[in-house]
């Protein structure tokens, strides 16, 4: 038997799922972008990351959103 696997390469799914935001937010709203996939609107503050930027995960939806160093 051989099993071939996916040849659909789209990188829909390689992709992270990371969110750039301007440098020097301090805090950002998720909903988890809406859809099936959405969440009731959360602020979340941005943390100092060892690249100089600044970075938080989202705790609902798990979408990461960085800001470059200022
Ligand atoms: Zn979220």
């Amino acid at each position: 038997m051989t099993q071939t696997p996916s040849q659909s390469s789209s990188g829909a799914n390689s992709a992270p799922d990371i969110e750039q935001v301007a440098a020097g937010t301090a805090r950002i709203a998720c909903n988890g972008g809406g859809g099936a996939l959405g969440h009731p609107q959360v602020w979340l503050t941005l943390t100092p990351t060892p690249h100089g930027g600044t970075a938080v995960i989202c705790p609902y939806c798990s979408r990461q959103f960085e800001a470059p160093a200022s």
